[in-house]
């Protein structure tokens, strides 16, 4: 009975069809399913160039640029474990059914965010280096001059007693 199943086979793989096409001469279109982890998508409307994917990727697939305003994968390094989508604070990143298409140039898929100007540090910036306003004097009435002066007279006094100590 053996004999008889492994000689069935024999013969047909001798005069069937083969299993395998000539590529690149014949393609067949790659079949995806509904939740094939095929490929990474990236919203980069709701990413924040955080980076948190980039540090969970095991093979370092993923860059993130902050201050370029990038976000870049290598699909061709990517083993689709999905770690980065289960990481992202922000659920932008999500695994896409198809694979990534058969190719000779490795690629990196580069996504661009529009990054913020910073206000320039001139005439009227606050940043570290720009000058205080100067503080506007109030004009105190004879009783708040009067109290201001009694505060100062006693904290006076208590800096001389502290000086005798
Ligand atoms: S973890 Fe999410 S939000 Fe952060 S950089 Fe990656 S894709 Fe963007
Ligand atoms: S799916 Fe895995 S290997 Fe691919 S980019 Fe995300 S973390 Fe890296």
């Amino acid at each position: 009975m053996g004999n008889f199943k492994l000689g069935k086979m024999t013969l047909r793989s001798l005069f069937g069809k083969p299993a395998t096409v000539q590529y690149p001469a014949e393609q067949v279109p790659a079949m995806s399913y509904e939740h094939m982890r095929g490929h990474v998508e990236c919203d980069m409307d709701t990413c924040i160039l955080c980076g948190m994917c980039q540090r969970a990727c095991p093979v370092g697939a993923i860059a993130v640029d902050r201050k370029g305003g990038t976000w870049s994968i290598d699909q061709y390094r990517c083993i689709q474990c999905a770690s980065c989508t289960r990481e992202c604070p922000k659920s932008c990143l999500s695994m896409g059914a198809s694979c990534a298409p058969a190719t000779t140039d490795l690629a990196v898929t580069t996504l661009h965010k529009p990054v913020e100007e910073k206000p320039a540090t001139g005439e009227g910036a606050s940043g570290a280096g720009a000058e205080k306003p100067a503080r506007k004097k109030v004009q105190l009435t004879p009783e708040q001059e009067a109290r201001v002066a009694a505060a100062r007279a006693r904290k006076a006094a208590k800096e001389a007693t502290r000086a005798d100590v």
